[in-house]
């Protein structure tokens, strides 16, 4: 990958990232079913029933902005996808950042920071480096005067219910004014000095989404990890600007609705609906006149302000596995990225 600036035209950039074969993958002989042709372009190899795997006959090729192959780092997806929005919300507007993919693609991993056996890096995930940079620009001479305060918010939305993760999970309310100001009541948004002072709220917070993990009812598989990293004028509190990181649900649990277990089955229809509703507000993004429901679900509903006004920019990061048995889970998530960005 050549390391040319990236510029931010569009108000939305699609990139995919590609992670390497896994230990079970590997063992299990799975085949890479992924090529990258070139820094924008990939094929998915269809395997064919009861057809020999290493002889594809079919392929699709997806166009995107950037498509990053396993050996990429977290430092080079930043600098391609929210890096460039950072400027953004110094300027005024919203920036998001989202990452969408079946469960085990590597949304934590990316977002979070790199895993080294269970120990989770925290600077070289997108939270951190977000949050270094968002302290360069503080001590930016067009900036310093300004005297900003930075604060930092991390929630987690599962189904209808949102939790504060910088609160032991206390569960907080989401109350819409008249003017379709969207509140997430009692939420803790702790005021930061230092990119340490981010690094131990992300940490705490992820180590609060993991816990009771394997207890059946609060998987992270399930729920949308919202972090969001706030701008605002001192004293006043006005808003001068805010970025919204989001580890999204895992996007096969809203594929599967031939689920069983009836709590399962609610489970994944309100992923669909809220992974459905957040398409069409990305695609909806700097269109006028164009219908945004974000009332369709809560992940949208709190991200309304992100979602309007021309100064907004977004991202999307898709995660997949390469391996042949993840094939169909690889195509719904390279549907849905093409599909945000298709006009
Ligand atoms: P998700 O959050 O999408 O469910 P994770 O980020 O937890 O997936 O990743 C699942 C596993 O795969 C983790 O052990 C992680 O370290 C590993 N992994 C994910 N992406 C990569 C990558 N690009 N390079 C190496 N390992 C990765
Ligand atoms: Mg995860």
């Amino acid at each position: 990958l050549k390391a040319d600036d990236p510029v931010v035209e569009s108000q939305i950039t699609v990139c995919v990232r590609k992670r390497p074969l896994n230990d079970k993958e590997q063992r299990n002989r799975e085949v890479d079913v992924i090529t990258i042709p070139s820094k924008d372009r990939l094929i998915l190899h269809e395997p064919k029933n009861k057809v020999d795997l290493t002889k594809y006959l079919e392929n699709q090729q997806f166009r995107f902005d950037y498509v990053f192959d396993h050996t990429t780092t977290n430092d080079v997806i930043y600098k391609f996808t929210a890096q460039p929005l950072v400027k953004t919300i110094f300027e005024g507007g919203m920036a998001t950042c989202f990452a969408y993919g079946q469960t085990g693609a590597g949304k934590t991993h990316t977002m979070g920071g790199e895993f080294k056996g269970k120990h989770q890096n925290f600077t070289n995930g997108i939270y951190g480096l977000v949050a270094r940079d968002v302290f360069t620009y503080l001590r930016d001479p067009r900036y310093r005067n300004m005297n900003y305060v930075v604060s930092a918010s991390f929630f987690e939305i599962y189904g209808k219910m949102v939790f504060d993760l910088l609160a032991k999970k206390q569960r907080l309310r989401v109350l819409e004014d008249g003017q379709q100001v969207v509140q997430v009541v009692g939420l803790t948004e702790r005021v930061v000095g230092s990119v340490n002072d981010v690094l131990e709220l992300i940490q705490k917070g992820s180590l609060e989404r993991m816990c009771g993990q394997t207890s059946a009812n609060t998987n992270s598989s399930r729920s949308h990890a919202v972090f969001q990293i706030l701008i605002r004028h001192p004293g006043l509190k006005k808003l001068q600007g805010k970025f919204s990181l989001i580890d999204l649900a895992g996007n096969e649990r809203g594929a599967d609705t031939s689920k069983s277990n009836r709590q399962t089955r609610i489970e994944g229809a309100d992923i669909n609906k809220s992974l459905l509703a957040l398409k069409e507000c990305i695609r909806a993004l700097g269109k006028k006149g164009a219908h945004c429901p974000f009332r369709g679900s809560k992940l949208t509903q709190v991200l309304r302000d992100s979602f309007i006004g021309e100064k907004s920019r977004t991202c999307m990061i898709a995660l997949i596995s390469p391996g042949v048995a993840s094939w169909e889970h690889t195509l719904n998530t390279l549907r849905y990225a093409d599909r945000v960005k298709e006009l």
